[in-house]
């Protein structure tokens, strides 16, 4: 039986991969500081014989017992709003966190694939975005917090790989989405799904012609899964090449929602990419993986757990509040 350590599992994305590791009859070592991830996400899991919970902070030492044969790391604040709030946690857990978990695979022999993200390509001056693109960030905006963290995480790792002679995998995650997302995040599609539920305006930012493309997350976990498993050392894109505008994005969830509410302008938040779209021929080729599920059928399942959500989550009051965070 594998031994599967994941950060982050309390959240988004990590939970999906929890779920999907225990599916592949793996024993999974879940470890969180729910400082942006939330038990409700694995509570499923709880009891579980090979579900184990650890309540821990990544940017201090990790310690693990036993064997080890795969970590992922996943422990990230990954919203804009969510940066902004904690932008050292942020810095620190793609820094030091993924030091110290680089160091326990070391000494576990245990095979590391780590999550980056299309923001290292930054506000990008080439479209769609190849692997062998080098990018174009602002290290001291405040995207540079999460931007730069990642960088760095891609390079220590890298070091590990050449020097220690570490087994590494890289993966860059475009905008996803899915089910246990959080309602008050910040991000465009929970932002926009709470409104609709909360009868309020659809607050675009910007005059709405950025892009984004948006990648359903079991096409996004079926991804990691396959880069783990494939020989390939350097980073590979994973997305859903289905690029839209945010303005054409936000007809779709007044569609989707039927809400009576209209599309409302607001500021575009500083270094907010202009466009982004994953170039997923290395994907496609290397892990013989493309999205599968259409955005219509994704939002569809999306909205549903949206809906099933409690009012009191749905009220909460730190949504969609960048202004208070941007000086
Ligand atoms: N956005 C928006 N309204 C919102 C939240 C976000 O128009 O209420 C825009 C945001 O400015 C960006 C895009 O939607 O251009 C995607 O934002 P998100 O925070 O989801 O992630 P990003 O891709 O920027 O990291």
């Amino acid at each position: 039986m594998k031994r599967v350590l994941i950060t982050g599992a309390a959240g988004f994305l990590g939970s999906h991969l929890c779920d999907r590791f225990i599916k592949e009859g793996c024993y999974v070592i879940a470890m969180d500081n729910l400082i942006t991830g939330r038990m409700e996400n694995i509570e499923h899991l709880i009891g579980n014989e090979n579900f184990h919970f650890v309540h821990h902070d990544v940017s201090n030492f990790v310690h693990v017992s036993g064997e080890l044969d795969y970590i992922l790391h996943f422990a990230s604040p990954a919203s804009p709003i969510d940066y902004l709030k904690i932008p050292i946690q942020t810095l620190k857990v793609g820094s030091l966190g993924t030091h110290n978990l680089l160091g326990l695979a070391k000494a576990k022999g245990a095979r590391m694939l780590i999550a980056s993200t299309s923001e290292v390509y930054g506000d990008p001056t080439v479209h769609p975005q190849p692997e062998d693109y080098w990018g174009n960030v602002n290290p001291i905006g405040p995207r540079g917090v999460y931007d730069e963290a990642k960088r760095f995480q891609e390079a220590i790792t890298m070091a590990y790989h050449r020097y220690h002679n570490l087994e590494t995998r890289i993966i860059r995650i475009f905008n996803t989405y899915g089910p246990r997302m959080r309602l008050n995040d910040g991000r465009v599609l929970p932002a926009f799904i709470g409104q609709a539920l909360r009868g309020e305006d659809l607050t675009v930012f910007g005059d709405g012609s950025q892009t984004r493309s948006f990648c359903y997350v079991d096409d996004l976990v079926e991804g990691v899964y396959r880069l783990l498993l494939s020989d390939h050392i350097y980073p590979v894109n994973v997305g859903n090449p289905d690029e839209i505008t945010i303005s054409q994005f936000a007809e779709e969830i007044i569609e989707l929602t039927g809400t009576s509410q209209k599309v409302i302008y607001k500021d575009l938040p500083i270094n907010d990419p202009a466009q982004r779209q994953p170039n997923i021929d290395k994907a496609r080729e290397i892990l013989n993986w493309e999205p599968k599920v259409a955005r219509s059928e994704g939002l569809e399942i999306t909205f549903a757990y949206f809906k099933s959500l409690s009012g009191e989550e749905l009220y909460k009051k730190d949504h969609n509040s960048f202004e208070q965070y941007i000086k």
